[in-house]
């Protein structure tokens, strides 16, 4: 391996990873440029079993929508409606409650709620859902609402972001999801997603969130009329973010879905496109611990091979997605454990589960788990292997001494 990459165009980007040395814009910018997906692969693998090892993580999490109404119009969006649409839904906090329960009852450790700019709830239905839902159980994680969506509320308060974000805090929110960062370039937001909110104030939130002692993801939409260069550009304003914070858990690229939307694009991104992504995205973050495949928007099985190239988490079973099913997304709905366990075993790769935040709850032994959910995945939903039987929520932690981080 070392021969061949010291042979290949980007020896020089290989040996800065092999020393810890951060590589720049400019060599970044090469490798998106570039059509060698092996050399890539081989270097952001390199990258991830430095950080990571031969872990490969999922998280078993229940997605929640409480709204599809937005008061704005993304051009990429398939999921807002506006309320003289006839299939515009809106959650009761007892909808919430009924859906989080049956969660509960299937082992999830974290619910992940986000929804669109609603024109008229009020401020304390996102702070009573919040509470009620602590209320059913303390140790669920609760990792909700976009920096948009903060926006909104911070609005709907009448308060600071700072103010609001403390108040969301008190009140049951453990993390802030990632969504809505899309391309940060100012021109090509404006085509994509007119009146949202800047680049400064999605990262300023983040920001924020991190000086409050919270952490977050965040995220990349590619594969629209961005550049390679603005891709570039994204990720140097979440690493020098995450120099100053060190609040991001994770990084999460999002393939963009082509169907349904108002964005007229010819080359949506292709299996290799997204392996390039999540391998540039793995050499350059060197600051992030972890890189997420997010199987709805790449499929599980284009999920399963980009472990190979710097991404070491599959995300979570979910339960009911629908904002990229609502663009187009031709994945199932949901993934069992034992689909996700199979899928890491098949990769080479040890399954854990992890928590909110990236860290270790269960590792399971590779061939006894492989076997059992081979053996799960032809009978009913959910079960889990035998190996994992103490892995639900409520037995996630059996030593907290245990708990630590995956890398
Ligand atoms: S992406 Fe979010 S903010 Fe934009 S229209 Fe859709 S729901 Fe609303």
């Amino acid at each position: 391996m070392k021969i061949a990459m010291a042979q290949s165009e980007f020896s020089d980007i290989y040996e800065k990873v092999v020393a810890n040395e951060r590589i720049d814009e400019t060599e970044a910018l090469r490798l998106f440029e570039s059509k060698n997906i092996n050399a890539l692969g081989i270097i952001a693998n390199t990258a991830n079993q430095k950080k990571n090892g031969n872990r490969a993580s999922y998280i078993v999490n229940r997605y929640i929508n409480y709204s599809n109404y937005c008061i704005l119009s993304c051009q990429f969006c398939s999921f807002a409606r506006k309320k003289r649409d006839n299939d515009g839904f809106q959650l009761t906090p007892e909808d919430i409650l009924k859906k989080a329960r049956e969660a509960l009852d299937n082992g999830i450790t974290e619910l992940h709620i986000v929804g669109g700019l609603h024109p008229s709830l009020p401020f304390d239905y996102y702070t009573g859902m919040l509470k009620s839902l602590k209320a059913l159980d303390p140790q669920l994680e609760l990792k909700c609402f976009t920096a948009i969506e903060i926006l909104h509320l911070a609005w709907l308060a009448k308060t600071s972001v700072r103010d609001t974000l403390a108040e969301l805090k008190e009140a049951g929110l453990g993390s802030l999801t990632g969504g809505g960062a899309e391309i940060f370039n100012k021109e090509i937001r404006q085509v994509i997603a007119p009146g949202k909110e800047s680049a400064e104030e999605y990262l300023d939130v983040h920001r924020t969130w991190h000086q409050l002692g919270g952490r977050s993801t965040c995220t990349m939409l590619y594969g629209h009329v961005e550049s390679p260069a603005d891709r570039v550009d994204h990720l140097r304003q979440l690493r020098s973010l995450q120099d100053e914070t060190e609040g991001f858990s994770g990084f999460v690229p999002l393939a963009y879905q082509p169907e349904d939307n108002g964005i007229p694009v010819h080359h949506p991104p292709t299996g290799s496109d997204s392996l390039k992504t999540i391998a540039v995205s793995r050499i350059y973050l060197d600051n992030f611990d972890h890189i997420t495949a997010y199987w709805v928007g790449m499929g599980l099985g284009l999920a399963q091979v980009a472990l190979s190239y710097g991404a070491d988490d599959l995300h979570g079973t979910i339960l009911e997605e629908h904002i990229f099913h609502m663009a187009g997304a031709t994945s199932p709905q949901e993934q069992t454990r034992a689909s996700m366990i199979k899928a890491i075993c098949e990769s080479g790769k040890i399954p854990v589960q992890r928590n909110t935040f990236y860290e270790l709850i269960e590792e399971t032994n590779r061939e006894e788990a492989f076997s059992e959910a081979v053996h799960d995945l032809s009978g009913s939903q959910w079960r889990f292997p035998k190996s994992c039987a103490t892995a639900g929520h409520h037995s996630q932690v059996k030593d907290p001494e245990s708990v630590r981080c995956l890398i």
